[in-house]
């Protein structure tokens, strides 16, 4: 049985560390959904994290690590145990030549804007991607011209133990949306070091603004969203099998398919993760139907769900 008070004074002795029981994850999640996670904590340094990481591995106690939570769907029922979310509080950027080393909870849009800053190309593909340097190297997050796996030179990580490690680029077994860390889900990034090119501020300038014009005019970013909803099948465009279903605009309540993106699901302020949760299964068995090919949820399902929750590929 999990000893809330008593976690909670253990943890508020690290220095630090922001912690809060019984806290709404909706307001730091992209979905701005989420019930209370029953102890929430924010490192500021990777000292804190290291601290607060190794303690809960001595006392057994459940935990769910969180970026920027801009690929999840929270329950609204919540998340027992301790959630450690790497905000850019936990942000330090330090350039050396042509690496940088960034700490995990540093915002993507952050890490471009810095190298292009410093005449550093290779970042400009992420610029517009919302998570953190943590979620984006687990999931090997990528768009238009670039992925984690291309630039990604080493992290520091704690093991299932709570050992400080190193991991090396090609130990990071990236592949399509995945990485070492989606099969170790009780290792924890610390910090990645990316290996970069030399070339002209204004070119890198350049293609993030190209990048962030196209993400504008084919996403909906004005409503909350996980980004792209599922995973793209072999030989398809998720997309496009959606749209091929008739589901693009589909409202189900106060969630449903972008009519802008036909990938994206979101919701309109008004719903809750459970509806949200509805309209995965919705697309998943429509496109099913009719195309007979499984969609799987490239968003993660986190915290207590009654509900049954959408059938998923091996990660
Ligand atoms: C509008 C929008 C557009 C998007 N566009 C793209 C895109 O173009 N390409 C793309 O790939 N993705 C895209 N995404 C999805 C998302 O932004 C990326 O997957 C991002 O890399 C997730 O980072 P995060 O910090 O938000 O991770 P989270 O959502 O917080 O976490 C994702 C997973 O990583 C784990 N995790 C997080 N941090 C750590 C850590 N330090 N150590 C170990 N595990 C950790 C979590 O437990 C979870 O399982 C988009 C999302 C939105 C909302």
């Amino acid at each position: 049985m999990f000893d809330k008070k008593r976690a909670f004074n253990k943890l508020k002795r690290i220095k630090d560390l922001n912690i809060a029981e019984d806290m709404s994850m909706a307001p730091f999640s992209n979905f701005k959904l989420g019930g209370p996670a029953d102890i929430y904590i924010r490192p500021q340094t990777e000292k804190a994290f290291v601290a607060a990481i190794q303690l809960i591995r001595q006392e057994d106690w459940k935990l769910t690590v969180l970026g920027l939570a801009t690929n999840v769907l929270i329950s609204d029922l919540g998340i027992r145990g301790i959630v450690c979310q790497l905000s850019p509080e936990m942000a330090g950027i330090n350039i050396l030549d042509n690496e940088l080393t960034a700490s995990a909870g540093a915002r993507l849009s952050d890490l471009a804007a810095k190298g292009a800053a410093a005449g550093l190309a290779g970042l400009a593909f992420s610029s517009g991607i919302p998570g953190s340097v943590g979620g984006a190297v687990v999931m090997n997050a990528g768009a238009y011209t670039g992925k984690m796996a291309d630039i990604v030179l080493r992290s520091q990580y704690l093991d299932a133990e709570g050992q400080v490690r190193t991991l090396e680029a090609t130990e990071h077994n990236f592949n399509y949306r995945g990485s070492f860390f989606n099969d170790n889900t009780d290792c924890f990034v610390i910090n990645t070091t990316f290996k970069l090119q030399p070339a002209p501020a204004q070119d890198i300038y350049d293609e993030m603004s190209d990048i962030a014009l196209r993400r504008y005019k084919s996403q909906p970013l004005n409503y909350p969203s996980a980004g792209s909803a599922f995973k793209r099948p072999p030989g398809h465009f998720a997309g496009k099998l959606i749209s091929d279903s008739g589901l693009k605009g589909f409202w189900h309540g106060h969630a449903g398919v972008s009519g802008k993106h036909a990938g994206f699901i979101i919701q309109d302020g008004k719903s809750n993760a459970s509806e949200v949760l509805e309209v995965f299964h919705i697309v998943q068995n429509k496109v099913y139907e009719n195309f007979d090919v499984m969609l799987y949820p490239e968003v993660k399902f986190i915290g207590d769900w009654q509900e049954e929750l959408p059938q998923r590929n091996s990660d």
